[in-house]
């Protein structure tokens, strides 16, 4: 079973997407994370953004490994390494590139295939799983989205300011949302739902309840 959550930066996905997963005991599947690798180690290479060879090069190498609350590139633990706004920047950057989205659907493909996953994204319902049994398109207001993600960001002991990184979510989903290959639209089928007057747990209600409406095989997976 495959649940599948898209929906812009700062919207609430990965919190959402953990809670959601334990309650549901499945796999959570964090896709952002798996860009930032890419373009962590694109950092590290010194490889420029328009070189789309050797981007996809370093995708398709990159060993990718995702386990609870943390994310190995090559075997190394790049759990925290992969947050910083370089790294946000750098996974937009390398997101346009057909030849790394292929690579990154792939493997996204192969971990749905082996497991009941919650897996968010920007293109999870459209191209990864479009047959994926739940699609939710969470969404908050910029605002609400950029305080969510600044409060993060502080805990994480970045010093950015408040209006920098409002520029750089801004720029990001620009990015992320006029790419030609799979840019972060709501799948036709998929549930809007706009986190922003919403706590978590009812934003995590809501979902379950949707969860449950489309299982229909009697499994109780919650
Ligand atoms: O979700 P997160 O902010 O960690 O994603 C980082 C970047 O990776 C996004 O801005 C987007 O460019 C890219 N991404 C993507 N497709 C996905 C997940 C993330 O293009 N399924």
């Amino acid at each position: 079973m495959v649940v599948a959550i898209d929906g812009p930066a700062g919207a609430g996905k990965s919190t959402i997407a953990k809670k959601l997963a334990e309650r549901l005991r499945f796999t959570y599947i964090d896709t952002g994370a798996m860009y930032r690798a890419v373009a962590l180690w694109a950092l590290r290479q010194n490889v420029s953004w328009d070189d789309m060879h050797r981007m996809e090069q370093l995708a398709i190498a990159a060993q990718i490994e995702l386990s609870p609350g943390h994310i190995r590139l090559n075997g190394e633990d790049v759990t925290e390494a992969i947050r910083t706004p370089e790294v946000s920047n750098g996974a937009s950057k390398v997101a346009v590139i057909p030849g790394v989205r292929r690579a990154m659907v792939a493997k996204q493909r192969e971990m749905g295939e082996r497991a009941n996953v919650v897996m968010e994204g920007r293109d999870i319902g459209t191209v990864v799983f479009p047959d994926a049994d739940v699609k939710i398109f969470l969404d908050a207001n910029p605002q609400e989205r950029v305080r969510r993600r600044l409060r993060d960001v502080r805990a994480q002991g970045e010093n950015i300011s408040e209006g920098q990184l409002a520029a750089e979510m801004k720029e990001r989903d620009r990015r992320d949302s006029t790419r030609s290959d799979a840019p972060l639209a709501q799948a036709p089928d998929a549930v809007y739902l706009d986190s922003t007057p919403l706590s978590l747990d009812e934003v995590e209600e809501t979902i379950l309840k949707i969860v449950r409406s489309r299982v229909t095989n009697g499994k109780d997976f919650s």
